[in-house]
């Protein structure tokens, strides 16, 4: 029998840099090979390859990425936690090679550019729509777009000063973060405080398209662990957005 071939791409790929991005969250950046594509919001499984420790996870994890296709580089991002895979990401030397296998997943911006797109992000599942709206600012596209980002605090609220320059980059963003203890926090927060319920909706999406705040033919993304993407899709329906028009990542293993 011949070996039976992968349908999507398996590539070998460097790690190139590593950096806190938050509290207990680094980002890792591997090489990619000029030729591999992705959209936007698509998600890979990296590998490690011949590790000196494993668990019983394995040495397999999917990423969303959380770069854009127009960059060098294939970031992805994650809450470190004591787990073999994560400790090796975290000190395994530079130029060590991981297999990465992909792009898989289909949360990726639609393209009718008159649709708002409502994207709604727990913790470290703010990392598709860090590479959505990477890729709407360099490609200009005329989508209205919003992004609440839940969060503990600002100290562990992942990309928060980026996604926040990216405003001045592109009119048709906004972004909302939102702290859920900001009393915790050592730092100074004039944002939102508290979980995105329907009243904090109402009251942003109002004050974004003051003509239209039911935002009529939104399509509304939600990413992070899977008891916060159950909550907000039943926020959302509670609120009024039609079922059919709400897409989800589970970022399963949280
Ligand atoms: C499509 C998709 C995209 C994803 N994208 C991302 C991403 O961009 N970033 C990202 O970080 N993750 C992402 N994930 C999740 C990721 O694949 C891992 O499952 C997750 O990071 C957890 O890995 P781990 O090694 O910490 O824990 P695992 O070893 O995978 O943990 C397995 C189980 O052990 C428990 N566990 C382990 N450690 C702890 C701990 N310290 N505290 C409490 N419980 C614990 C958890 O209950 C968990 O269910 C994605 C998943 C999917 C399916």
């Amino acid at each position: 029998m011949s070996p039976v071939e992968a349908k999507w791409p398996v590539f070998k790929a460097k790690l190139v840099s590593r950096a806190e991005i938050a509290e207990a969250t680094m980002a890792f950046r591997f090489e990619r090979p000029p030729e591999w594509t992705f959209k936007a919001g698509q998600f890979v499984d990296i590998t490690l390859i011949n590790p000196p420790e494993t668990d019983a996870e394995g040495n397999v994890r999917g990423f969303s990425i959380a770069s854009a296709p127009h960059e060098g580089v294939i970031m992805v991002a994650t809450r470190m936690r004591n787990t073999a895979c994560k400790r090796l990401l975290q000190t395994m030397p530079l130029q060590t090679e991981v297999q990465i296998e992909g792009p898989f997943g289909d949360l990726t911006l639609h393209n009718n550019g008159r649709r708002p797109a409502i994207l709604l992000a727990g913790g470290i599942g703010v990392t598709p729509f860090h590479s959505m709206v990477l890729r709407a600012a360099h490609e200009k596209l005329p989508h209205r777009i919003l992004l609440f980002h839940s969060n503990n605090s600002p100290e562990d609220a992942p990309f928060l000063e980026e996604l926040r320059e990216l405003e001045k980059q592109n009119p048709n963003y906004a972004y909302i973060p939102t702290m859920t203890a900001i009393d915790r926090s050592h730092r100074q927060w004039s944002g939102e405080t508290g979980i995105i319920n329907s009243k904090m909706l109402s009251r942003r999406l109002k004050a974004a398209t003051p003509s239209d705040p039911n935002i009529a033919g939104a399509i509304y993304y939600i990413a992070g662990p899977p008891g916060m993407v159950a909550d907000m899709q039943k926020t959302l329906v509670d609120w009024g957005a039609d079922e059919d028009n709400i897409r989800t990542e589970e970022f399963t293993g949280y």
